[in-house]
């Protein structure tokens, strides 16, 4: 009896609690009993408990001090991997810590995490930090009037919800949002226009080459309009945002390792010669194609009319439909397909539809992302030694990495709350706009600057109040492996910038 420690439960329960950190002491205490049929006190376990956590995470302090030899042990075993540690001789004032993430698009539309930085918090500095190196500010300082930027729709909306709002209205945003061409988006604005005219003259003021669908220039080859993708990383990495630095890291390290491998085997599996997604939107688009009729003008254009009388123009040459479809995504639309077919029944060389989608959809293309994989590496006794003169310590605050969801909604609510509570003069009201847009204009600045699609709820009062779950806009990951994604980008931006 007196043998079963506290120690001797913690060794017990080790993987228990490693693998469910929040598994309530209850749990553990049933099992126990169980398996030893021994009383043993719920304090016993409890202390048991916290003993495993700090055996499995070690404590923040010390994690901080081998963080070079964490550095020195992932470079060895991962050929060509950057990792860059930032000091401050003096740090001054609390830091909560914040994960800061670059993702991308890949053939499936999928998730594809280029890099990702644990910083002091998310500022200016932070970002400019992380983005050069990545490589890419310098590209886009200088180019950045040629970025294509896109704002997430439903932060967009989430700020218009501030003023204005209602299911009706929220309906009338997406439909504006998600229409492909120009004629059919400003009958969307007029709908709007007619529901709620503050709502539309507000809708307005953002350049709509920022969010909607018909404006999208087509270069990245996505009709996203959220940053979804943001989010899914962000709630996958939501279990590693309050662990110490190099438990958060591994966290991420290893998450990022399955995640590929789960890619293979997928991949495994595909068959043809397009991404799973891909295969799937054209499919579809081909069986719509069979109801089309095609009239040919016996060069390269096609008119093609659809079953309620919708009618486009495809330009096979110039791969573009005026639907307009095609030309965002990169995959044939049905107009598009009709017209091939249209071709090929009057006996023209013209190649399967499939050949015609674009190259960052081919399931080549998706194979050569994933050929890169991230190695295992030893634990903390085999790593290398460093022989810095000096040791790192912890910041002075070292809570909350990642993003404080909760907390910031609450915040955001409770202040709108105070709006909606203070009986407002004129002068409150013009302050507020002047906040508003200075919050706006810091936004867009960093839109411009870093050429990333961003979105988060902001909060109109607190300008420091808001984060930059970035998103990098991306024909880059989704057509090139990992290594060559610094070098192509600034490629594809030179190649903007001429054209
Ligand atoms: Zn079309």
């Amino acid at each position: 009896m007196r043998a079963c420690s506290s120690k001797f439960l913690a060794n017990n329960i080790l993987h228990q609690v490693e693998s469910n950190p929040k598994i309530p002491t209850r749990a553990l205490l049933e099992d126990l009993v169980q398996r030893y049929s021994l009383s043993i006190s719920n304090m016993k376990v409890f202390r048991a408990k916290a003993m495993a956590k700090q055996y499995v995470y070690g404590d923040y302090e010390k994690q901080y001090g081998v963080l070079r030899e964490y550095a020195m042990e992932l470079k060895s075993k991962n050929q060509g991997t950057t990792v860059k540690i930032d000091v401050e001789i003096e740090p001054n004032g609390l830091f909560p810590g914040q994960i800061l993430t670059a993702v991308g698009l890949n053939s499936n539309n999928g998730i594809y995490p280029v890099a990702y930085a644990i910083v002091e918090t998310e500022n200016i500095n932070s970002w400019t930090w992380f983005l050069e190196h990545l490589g890419i500010l310098a590209a886009i300082e200088k180019l950045f009037p040629s970025a294509e930027q896109r704002f997430c729709l439903r932060h967009v909306y989430d700020n218009m919800k501030l003023k204005h709002k209602g299911d009706e209205l929220r309906e009338a945003v997406w439909c504006c949002g998600k229409v492909y061409n120009i004629p059919k988006f400003n009958r969307a604005m007029e709908k709007l226009k007619k529901l709620n005219p503050e709502a539309h003259e507000w809708l307005s003021k953002i350049p709509a080459k920022h969010w909607a669908r018909s404006h999208f220039s087509g270069r990245a080859l996505t009709d996203s309009l959220t940053n979804n993708l943001c989010e899914v990383l962000n709630s996958k990495l939501d279990e590693a945002r309050d662990k110490p630095i190099i438990t958060c890291l591994e966290y991420i390290r290893k998450y990022l390792t399955k995640r590929i491998v789960s890619v293979h085997k997928v991949l495994d599996k595909c068959k043809g010669s397009l991404s799973t997604t891909a295969t799937t939107i054209l499919e579809n688009n081909k069986t719509e194609a069979s109801k089309m009729r095609v009239l040919f003008n016996g060069a390269d254009k096609y008119q093609v009319t659809g079953l309620w009388m919708e009618q486009y123009v495809v330009n096979l040459k110039e791969r573009s439909c005026t639907c307009r479809k095609w030309d965002i995504t990169g995959i044939p639309c049905q107009h598009a397909i009709a017209a091939m077919y249209d071709k090929m029944q009057n006996g023209s060389e013209c190649g399967d539809p499939e050949a015609w989608v674009s190259k960052c959809y081919w399931l080549s293309t998706w194979n050569a992302m994933y050929q890169h994989t991230i190695d295992p590496i030893n634990g903390r006794s085999m790593w290398p030694r460093s022989d810095c003169p000096t040791t790192l310590l912890p910041p002075k605050h070292h809570k909350q990495v990642g993003r404080p969801k909760k907390k910031r909604k609450r915040q955001l609510m409770s202040q709108l709350k105070e709006v909606k509570d203070l009986k407002r003069k004129k002068e409150d009201v013009e302050q507020d706009q002047k906040l508003f847009k200075q919050h706006n204009a810091w936004r867009a600045f960093f839109f411009d600057f870093i050429g990333l699609i961003y979105g988060k709820t902001s909060n109109l009062l607190n300008l420091v109040g808001f984060s930059f779950w970035s998103w990098l806009e991306m024909p880059i990951a989704r057509d090139k492996s990992k290594t060559e994604i610094q070098e192509k980008y600034c490629w594809s931006l030179r190649r903007m910038k001429s054209s």
